[in-house]
């Protein structure tokens, strides 16, 4: 037989509070208890080729769909 009793258990978990835009510095608010993604600003990781002049490098960044549809549309940046 098995006797059991509950307990109270303390997680912590990281939210993410605020993004801001690489290119433009605008600021991304997430209002919500939960770690979904801020929406209007996507988050991309590069890695160059092999033989590239950025060849082993890694970058990292955060862009709004603002300055991303510029950069589609090949304009400049703010
Ligand atoms: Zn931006």
């Amino acid at each position: 037989m098995r006797e059991t009793k509950v307990t109270e258990e303390l997680i912590f978990k990281e939210i993410v509070v605020s993004l801001k835009c690489d290119f433009c510095n605008q600021e991304y608010k997430n209002n919500t208890n939960d770690n979904i993604e801020i929406k209007d600003i996507t988050h991309f990781t590069i890695e160059p080729g092999y033989g590239s002049r950025f060849d082993t490098d890694i970058f990292s960044f955060d862009i709004c769909d603002k300055c991303l549809k510029n950069l589609i549309n090949n304009k400049k940046f703010n």
